[in-house]
């Protein structure tokens, strides 16, 4: 159930819902998330769905996740990743191939550490994490080539696209909760934010401050 060819299932599921990137399938072919959700649900951590991981909140569908590590990535390679949202730390596995550091914030003290042991346990060290409200960023890390939320604001706080560098990209589902939310790609320009439409989009929202 967790074996390589239920992986490469996954893979070509994702080619067929229209990934091209071939590093990003090569890396979601290759990253257990069976690891990252409760063993209760391992046996179908390779089905292309959300999941549950405590707190109220999900690991992401893997297209989304391919998706939006995708976008991410066109148009130049990223060096510094600011992630919103860790919760399981997939997301947050996924990029950290495929740029140099990703600094993820996670408002949710019990998820940052269940995901600090996962990431630790694959020996992935270019990750760093903090327990924060992710509405500030992380300025004392930034600017950043590379921002992605994993949970929905009903705008993109000015605080992160203050610590996007010029050139950088800010990939968001925006939108307000149980709505349907856009995933945008902002591009930040030497005189402008250039914004671009995705696709629709359900996440969790993006919620103020931190709790335990
Ligand atoms: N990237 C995650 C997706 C988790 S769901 C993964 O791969 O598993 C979104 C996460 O965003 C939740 O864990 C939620 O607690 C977190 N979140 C919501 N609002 C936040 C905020 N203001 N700052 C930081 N994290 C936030």
């Amino acid at each position: 159930m967790t074996s390589q060819r239920t992986r490469d299932r996954l893979v070509r599921q994702l080619e067929e819902a229209g990934i091209r990137d071939h590093r990003v399938l090569e890396v979601i072919g290759s990253t257990p998330r069976h690891l990252f959700v409760d063993e209760a649900m391992s046996s179908r951590a390779y089905e292309n769905t959300a999941l549950p991981i405590g707190y109220g909140q999900t690991i992401s569908q893997p297209y989304v996740v391919a998706r939006m590590t995708e976008a991410l990535l066109e148009g130049g390679p990223r060096s510094r990743v600011l992630e919103v949202g860790t919760g399981s730390g997939y997301q947050a596995a996924v990029l950290a191939p495929l740029v140099e550091r990703v600094y993820s914030v996670e408002r949710i003290l019990g998820l940052q550490r269940r995901a600090r042991e996962v990431l630790s346990a694959l020996r992935i060290r270019n990750v760093s994490l903090k327990h924060s409200d992710g509405n500030w960023g992380w300025p004392e890390q930034g600017p950043f080539d590379g921002i992605v939320l994993t949970a929905a604001p009903r705008e993109v706080p000015e605080a992160l696209l203050a610590q996007l560098a010029v050139g950088g990209v800010l990939v968001a589902p925006v939108g307000a909760d149980g709505e349907v939310q856009t995933l945008m790609r902002i591009t930040r320009r030497a005189d402008a934010y250039e914004r671009e439409y995705l696709e629709a989009v359900s996440f969790v929202p993006m919620l103020p401050g931190t709790s335990r």
